[in-house]
């Protein structure tokens, strides 16, 4: 694909390398701000899976306000995946699943809470509904794990979820901690994905409640209890989608001059994969080094060739 051939397909894509997002994903933190107010009064944030780090940008630029030296605002940002640096942003490189990032990124946090935790956390989806949800969920319940040790009373919880159906325990496992829990999509977030963002306020874990390293959360015979809750118990969570009408459709073609007299400026991304696994074949390339597809057929002939010659 060509370079703006691409850049035709996504309006979103095309503005975040304008404005220097790394990547599309920045506007649909911006976009439920707008609806939430999400960054008043916040200094203290978690950004959980957070690479290549278009959250961490909103973040700094929302929060520090271009002042790398403001110490009362601290970001914390982890992922699985190595990500550039971005200043005023500490990064952990780990697996939010695990006990040891856990820790790690809790020991940032010792008396000091957060305000508000992040997870735009995505398995790499392998097209199989039923597992690449149950992975989503998997992920959510980490975050959310994690989120009970550093986010402060009255804090706020933003997290990427597949609406798949079995949803409904994970709005009832959200609901223990938060009173108030609504689905947010984004108007940059396409509507072929069945990807939505919950949005949790106030945050009130039960009387009691102590957090806990291993997890309860993940213990499975919460799910045979919450999935058969009927009437009045099984909770009812307000659907929303947010970002202006008058915004960009994620799912609609647009020209390349978005704006009428200027001429369409190819920009190339704010920031490019860190060690990708085709690197060294990149690198082969460059260098003529790369092996070169052979034939059989020729090959064959051109052996018998030689052996006749
Ligand atoms: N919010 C990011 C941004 O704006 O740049 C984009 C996040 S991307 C959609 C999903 C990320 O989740 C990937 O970078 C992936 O490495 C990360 N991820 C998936 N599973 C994870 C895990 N178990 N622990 C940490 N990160 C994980």
């Amino acid at each position: 694909m060509g370079k703006s051939s691409k850049d035709k397909r996504d309006v979103y894509y095309r503005l975040a390398k304008e404005e220097g997002w790394r990547a599309r994903s920045a506007f649909k933190l911006l976009q439920i701000n707008e609806d939430f107010n999400l960054f008043e009064g916040v200094k203290k944030v978690v950004d959980l899976c957070a690479a290549p780090g278009s959250w961490s940008q909103v973040l700094a630029r929302k929060l520090r306000g271009g002042d790398v030296k403001n110490d009362d605002v601290k970001i914390v940002a982890v992922d699985l995946q190595a990500m550039a640096p971005i200043p005023g942003v500490i990064q952990l490189q780990g697996d939010i699943t695990k006990k040891s990032t856990a820790q790690e990124i809790i020991s940032h946090f010792e008396g000091e809470k957060a305000d508000l935790v992040v997870c735009d956390g995505a398995p790499d989806v392998t097209g199989l509904h039923d597992i690449d949800e149950y992975i989503q969920a998997q992920l959510l319940l980490a975050a959310l794990n994690i989120t009970t040790h550093v986010l402060r009373t009255g804090g706020t919880f933003v997290a990427k979820i597949f609406r798949g159906k079995d949803v409904t325990l994970l709005y009832s496992q959200l609901r223990i901690f938060f009173p108030l829990v609504a689905i947010f999509k984004p108007r940059s977030s396409r509507n072929s994905s069945i990807e939505a963002f919950v949005v949790c306020q106030n945050y009130s874990p039960p009387a009691g409640y102590i957090p806990n390293m291993s997890n309860p959360l993940l213990d499975h015979k919460y799910d045979t209890d919450y999935n058969n809750l009927e009437g009045p118990n099984r909770v009812i969570v307000p659907f929303l989608a947010c970002g202006d009408l008058s915004g960009f459709d994620s799912d609609r073609t647009y020209p390349l001059n978005l704006e009428d007299g200027k001429d369409y400026v190819y920009h190339p991304p704010t920031q490019g994969p860190i060690k990708p696994p085709y690197e060294e074949a990149c690198q082969l390339r460059k260098t003529d080094q790369l092996a070169k597809v052979v034939d059989p057929k020729k090959a064959s002939s051109e052996s018998s060739d030689k052996s006749k010659g």
